[in-house]
């Protein structure tokens, strides 16, 4: 079930206005796009709670500057079933423009990733801890890392997200990203490669694929890939030579 985008933002402006004390408001331009809109969002719906949980994500006004800043919320991409859970920081320009995580450069790395892996993404689950692009500066480009508290606010959805979904393995993408869900931030070569537990589901830890981009060492990208094969060994995954020769 879906509705309109001008549904959904006109029960966002009244949540804000019951909320708080400001008179939220939206330009004439603004409306009569949202009449035209294509865009599609979830409906609540009692029988998928991973709908409903969209649904309450795509409404979430708890980061006030988030919420003027953003596009839209990157809620999550993949297969609800998924045995397999990647977890990156949070959305940059690319995913909030698109409303899907991982759609950059780095998510063009990243799902070569899970494709040699021999999955795809349809049938993997893809989400972020924050699922509001953290604001830059008017005027700059780029994105910026999402700060521990901003983290610790949208946490709650992220954790639905996972009880809900039950993968067997969660895969943490970056410093940031283990930050967010462990709440404790180390040195990346000290915690990848090891087998960590986020609510009793194993955490696998690597590298953010932007990291391969700006690193372009084979020996960082064959880190990645053996924590790859660490992956399907706990879940059962067949490996074939191919695979276990395999260089990023
Ligand atoms: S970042 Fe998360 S908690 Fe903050 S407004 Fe967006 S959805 Fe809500």
């Amino acid at each position: 079930m879906l509705r309109p985008a001008l549904d959904i933002v006109v029960s966002a402006l009244e949540q804000i206005r019951e909320q708080s004390d400001r008179t939220p408001s939206a330009s004439r331009e603004i409306v009569a796009q949202l009449f035209q809109s294509p865009t599609r969002v979830p409906t609540q719906s009692r029988n998928d709670p991973l709908q409903q949980l969209a649904a309450e994500v795509f409404s979430c006004t708890r980061c006030p500057h988030l919420v003027r800043s953003r596009t839209q919320t990157v809620f999550g991409v993949g297969n609800p079933d998924a045995d397999l859970m990647f977890v990156g920081e949070a959305p940059g320009a690319d995913e909030d423009s698109q409303g899907e995580p991982f759609v950059g450069r780095a998510g063009q790395l990243l799902t070569r990733i899970i494709e040699t892996m021999g999955f795809s993404r349809e049938n993997v689950y893809i989400a972020n801890v924050l699922k509001c692009r953290p604001d830059t500066p008017a005027g700059t480009s780029g994105n910026r890392a999402p700060t521990p508290v901003e983290m610790q606010t949208c946490l709650p959805y992220l954790r639905r997200q996972i009880e809900t979904i039950q993968p067997k393995v969660l895969v943490a993408l970056g410093a940031v990203a283990v930050e967010g869900l462990l709440g404790t931030r180390g040195a990346m070569r000290e915690m990848r490669g090891r087998w960590h537990s986020f609510n009793e589901t194993p955490l696998m830890i690597t590298y953010h694929p932007a990291y391969l981009l700006r690193n372009q060492s084979p020996s960082e990208k064959r880190k990645v890939w053996e924590d790859m094969l660490l992956v399907l060994e706990r879940l059962g995954s067949p490996i074939s030579a191919r695979q276990r020769n395999y260089f990023l």
